[in-house]
């Protein structure tokens, strides 16, 4: 520790008398000696994150940058790709209407943001999940098979356009990978009592 070894230069310099062991621990107000931070202080002062704020910094971590282990790749979810895969049912259609509305400053109508059965189901005939009713409405798509159908909020880097307001689905869906780490930490950080 390099900020000791200018504490005991210090003390040298004034006679080699060690205030340390003269004093109370009332006395810090009256040492010469100013005692720089440690560097890592900062970082283990205050309070700790809480449990749910580590699982959900681990959860943005890997969707954003190891998403389903692959280092690199991001919100696999957010587009169809080539699997039987669909972003729905959307169950608070009203309230993220609402809230794009106001974040753009227009209204926005249901059908630019939403699929219905009907046009879904024909859109994938092959894809089982896109002919159960029950699975609708679901996100509209970008019906681009090039691009892997993302979700028309996906940017070029991977990242939703509207994470504030996001339909609920899109913020409960755990894909098993993302599944796994959040049961390993729940037990990890909660563990059973003995
Ligand atoms: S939930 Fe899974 S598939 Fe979706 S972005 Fe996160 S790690 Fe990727
Ligand atoms: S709204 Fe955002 S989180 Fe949901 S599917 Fe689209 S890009 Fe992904």
């Amino acid at each position: 520790m390099r900020w000791l070894s200018g504490i005991r230069k210090a003390f040298h310099n004034d006679g080699g008398k060690d205030r340390q062991e003269s004093g109370t621990a009332n006395d810090h107000r009256q040492r010469r000696v100013h005692i720089p931070h440690d560097e890592n202080e900062a970082a283990h002062a205050g309070e700790p994150p809480s449990k749910d704020a580590i699982i959900e910094a681990a959860c943005y971590y890997t969707c954003s940058k190891v998403c389903y282990g692959v280092k690199g790749q991001a919100a696999q979810c957010c587009a169809i790709g080539e699997r039987d895969f669909i972003i729905g049912p959307i169950d608070d259609t009203e309230r993220f209407l609402k809230d794009l509305s106001s974040k753009l400053g227009r209204a926005v109508e249901y059908a630019d943001v939403f699929m219905d059965f009907e046009e879904g189901s024909k859109l994938f005939p092959e894809k089982k999940l896109w002919q159960d009713p029950e699975n609708y409405p679901c996100m509209r798509i970008v019906d681009d098979a090039s691009i892997g159908y993302p979700c028309q909020f996906l940017d070029q880097n991977m990242k939703c356009m509207v994470h504030s307001i996001k339909p609920d689905v899109c913020r409960r869906y755990l894909c098993p990978y993302l599944r796994e780490i959040v049961d390993q930490l729940e037990y990890k950080l909660d563990p059973p009592d003995e």
